[in-house]
């Protein structure tokens, strides 16, 4: 998976590639679906919802330029693998689902693969963030989104990183939003497939 889907198609940041090497991604898909892990493509975790396509996630967790020391908010946390990758290249994160069901199974995922220590589950709509923890130096959205959430800007730390998919609910364009010196600077990346964000912010 490293060699052929991400080093290939250009990721370049060793602690991605190492993390995503290390975490055992199998251990966040459920055992009939497991087949599947390191297969080049969105996997089934249930309630209609996926985990990201491997190269989805280190494309966005590249994009975030951890370098250790930061505070991360991941919005759809669903398996819980993209947070724990992210709990890899960073000092903490809060990751928040909608589904609580699938919240509960994250939790698991991450204690099995021994990821918890510095990953917090939330089940609740991050949509609107999670201002508890707020500011952060970097946040991921993990699900496509009619435009960038207000609560999101607001939460971002300066300087900071925001990577969310934008567009409508088939198809979305990867947006990075960099705030620096109370200026907000936005570029698009590649186009992309997720689920919907729902919640106040979201699609209703
Ligand atoms: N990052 C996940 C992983 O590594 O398995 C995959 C995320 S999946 C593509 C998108 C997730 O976003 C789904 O689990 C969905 O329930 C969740 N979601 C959608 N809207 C949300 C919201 N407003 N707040 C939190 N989670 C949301």
């Amino acid at each position: 998976m490293v060699e052929r889907q991400l080093r290939r198609r250009g990721i370049t940041d060793k602690r991605v590639l190492a993390a995503m090497g290390e975490i055992p991604r199998e251990l966040f898909i459920a055992e009939e679906e497991r087949h599947r892990t390191y297969n080049d493509e969105p996997v089934a975790i249930g309630h209609g919802q996926t985990i990201s396509q491997p190269y989805m996630t280190a494309l966005m967790a590249q994009s975030l330029e951890l370098r250790g020391a930061e505070s991360v908010l991941e919005v759809g946390a669903g398996s819980g693998y993209h947070a724990a990758v992210l709990g890899a290249l960073a000092a903490r994160v809060v990751a928040i689902e909608l589904i609580p069901e699938l919240a509960g199974q994250a939790r698991r995922n991450l204690e099995a693969a021994g990821r918890a220590g510095n990953v917090r589950i939330i089940a609740g709509d991050g949509s609107l963030g999670f201002a508890e923890c707020a500011p952060y130096d970097a946040i991921s959205v993990a699900a496509g989104a009619p435009g960038i959430p207000a609560a999101l800007l607001e939460q971002l730390n300066d300087p900071g990183h925001l990577v969310i998919p934008v567009g409508d609910r088939d198809e979305q364009e990867l947006h990075i939003v960099t705030k620096r010196a109370g200026a907000l600077s936005t570029r698009t990346s590649t186009a992309c497939r997720f689920v919907p964000l729902r919640g106040g912010e979201g699609w209703r």
